[in-house]
């Protein structure tokens, strides 16, 4: 099946996004299957040879953002990609709550110092949008110092582009239901049960809170630059399979080359 993912899944710049219309389960008419299997195998192996191609230009970096609710599948959606990458060229940063240090300066100092260098892939394990959704549900900050992030953060992003960063922006779409399920296949499975937390539980009761906060994020801060793709998320074979697709359509967008040799490999002689 020919799709081009980046099209199909992209919130288009200065449109309203409304979650409700954006089903979780969708995938956008594929089947689970060897047909699904095979195209994420292809694109595992493209973004093998594009990362290398990446490498070797050394001109520019691209950077992957990754947000969604607790279970969205973030870890899942680093780990498969990763799988297709060599490590070497490859960085990523998990964002946390803020360190005393790192609450003492603006809140794009952390983020700025993590951000790939030419030649490099870079993935964010959330990001400088956890100052615009956790830090809003929860009034962490006054609402005008959050409401101005927006533009500030719209800034950041067109500095970055203008530096030769592509970004890319997923948010990992799932249903409530479906966070409720993966809650407790994590109480069930022993080897799991690690990866829960009480503030897990308590932040479901915000649930239409980050649904808001999501929006807002999503509307405000779609630019043809850094553009935020909705990837439906209930579906863990079709996560990986859009965000691979969309990695590697970006990717071949770019026309990379090769750099010319340094040497003249026809005077070259051995000894
Ligand atoms: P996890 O991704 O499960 O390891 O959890 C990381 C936690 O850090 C989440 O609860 C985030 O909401 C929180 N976090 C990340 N960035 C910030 C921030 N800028 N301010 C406050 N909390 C944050
Ligand atoms: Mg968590």
């Amino acid at each position: 099946m020919k799709a081009n993912f980046s099209k199909q899944l992209v919130a288009s710049p200065g449109k309203k996004v409304k979650l409700e219309k954006w089903d979780p389960e969708d995938t956008l008419g594929w089947d689970k299957g060897h047909k699904a299997k095979a195209s994420v195998e292809k694109e595992n192996e493209k973004l093998d040879k594009l990362q290398y191609l990446l490498y070797a230009e050394h001109k520019r970096a691209l950077l992957i953002v990754l947000q969604g609710m607790d279970a969205a599948g973030k870890d899942g959606t680093i780990r498969h990609v990763m799988s297709g990458v060599n490590p070497q060229g490859c960085v990523v940063t998990p964002f946390k709550k803020p360190s005393i240090k790192e609450a003492e300066h603006d809140f794009l100092w952390r983020i700025h110092k993590a951000v790939p260098q030419n030649g490099d892939i870079g993935i964010f394990n959330r990001s400088h949008y956890e100052d615009v959704l956790v830090v809003r549900v929860h009034k962490l900050v006054p609402k005008d110092v959050w409401s101005r992030r927006y533009d500030e953060i719209n800034n950041f992003e067109a500095m970055l582009h203008e530096n030769n960063v592509t970004i890319l922006k997923f948010f990992l779409h799932i249903s409530k239901d479906e966070q409720k399920h993966r809650f407790q296949q994590r109480i069930d499975d022993p080897d799991r049960r690690w990866k829960i937390s009480e503030a897990d539980f308590a932040e479901r009761n915000f649930w239409d809170d980050y649904i808001g906060a999501y929006e807002d994020a999503l509307t405000k801060c779609s630019t043809n630059h850094a553009p935020w793709f909705i990837i439906p998320a209930n579906k863990k074979w079709f996560r990986n399979l859009a965000v691979s697709h969309i990695i590697t359509e970006t990717l071949e967008s770019m026309h990379m080359k090769f750099p010319p040799p340094t040497i003249d490999v026809q005077k070259l002689k051995w000894r």
